[in-house]
């Protein structure tokens, strides 16, 4: 249940109600919500003089639903650009899986610049299936993406992989990326709530929707509003492609919660060929955003070497999105 208080109750008198009913006191605007167990149907009368307006939920997916905030949540991803609200953008982030050296972040950095891409992607602490695989560069490539965010005036989104580096991350990212493995992680979760920069959660492969949709509860109870959610792909019994893109989990995500929606057909189809079709398909869905590797030279990459586009795939790709876009009612940004 979420209670919406008056907007004339202070911060004490919000944490003492809150601790009378069990809640969690979140501030949203210029008031205070408390939020209950979904199990809370009702409170008693001598807490009326204090409520606004009293939701009574269903399940705990409570101030990621619609039936609490109707409209998508509008967040600042910063220089200039914004995801979700009714603005109808679909916001285009690429770059590659791995953070690798300055001159593979140089080269992608100064292509997204010229197509006007606002946001780059780059992991720098990467959460491999192997302990013999490549595992990221760490702060040196933040310090990388940092320097190519300067030179070339977009935004930049990067991974956090376990507790131990979420300051780091958080310091020099504009958007802070929970992967699919660390989503249930919650000394990253709570970092997450914390923080005062966007956070974009993708859902794990074995992990029902209400379970990604509480991981993102977990964030903005935190006091974080500002939480988008990315489908990537779930395990099903199909072992073609790596993994099978939920497209009707996103028409789900979409009609009952208020985030921001990204969809990376990279990681689901785990394939070069496939990658263009899936993304174009994707864009038909009508969502906030789209996410999708891109590596000057995807043969020689440290990771995820075989659904990463080269450059000329990519731009080919790009130029065929608008149109798909216009077609649904929405523009790429
Ligand atoms: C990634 O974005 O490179 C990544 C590791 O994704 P996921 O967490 O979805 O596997
Ligand atoms: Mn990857």
């Amino acid at each position: 249940m979420i209670l919406e208080l008056k907007p004339t109750v202070s911060a004490d008198k919000a944490n003492d109600l809150g601790k009378r009913v069990n809640g969690i006191v979140v501030q949203d605007g210029d008031r205070f919500c408390l939020v209950t167990s979904s199990k809370v149907k009702e409170v008693s009368s001598e807490f009326k003089e204090f409520i606004e307006q009293e939701h009574v939920m269903d399940t705990d997916i409570q101030l990621a639903s619609r039936s609490y905030k109707s409209t998508t949540r509008k967040i600042d991803l910063g220089n200039g650009k914004t995801i979700g609200g009714t603005t109808g953008n679909t916001v285009m982030i690429a770059g590659p899986c791995s953070v690798e050296d300055v001159k593979q972040i140089d080269q992608t950095a100064t292509l997204l610049n010229k197509l006007s891409v606002g946001v780059m992607r780059g992991g720098c602490y990467k959460p491999r299936t192997s302990p013999y695989s490549f595992q990221g560069l760490g702060i040196e490539g933040l310090k990388m993406l940092a320097d190519a965010r300067t030179a070339h005036g977009f935004s930049i989104i990067t991974e956090v992989r376990d507790a131990t580096h979420v300051a780091d991350v958080i310091e020099y990212t504009d958007i802070i990326q929970i992967g699919a493995k660390a989503m249930y992680d919650h000394g990253i979760l709570k970092a997450c709530g914390a923080a005062r920069k966007p956070v974009m959660i993708k859902r794990g492969f074995g992990t029902t929707l209400q379970e990604f949709v509480q991981a993102a509860e977990f964030v903005l109870s935190g006091g974080n509003s500002d939480v988008i959610l990315c489908e990537r792909g779930i395990r099903t019994f199909e072992t073609k492609t790596r993994f099978t893109l939920d497209l009707c989990g996103v028409a789900f995500l979409k009609e009952y919660t208020n985030l921001p929606i990204i969809l990376d057909p990279s990681h689901a189809m785990g394939y070069r060929y496939g990658i263009a079709d899936l993304t174009r398909a994707c864009t038909a869905m009508g969502i906030d955003g789209l996410i999708i590797e891109v590596h000057p030279i995807p043969e020689v990459a440290k990771s995820d070497a075989a659904q990463q586009l080269n450059h000329a795939e990519f731009t080919e790709l790009y130029h065929s999105l608008g149109a798909v876009a216009k077609s649904v009612g929405r523009t790429i940004i």
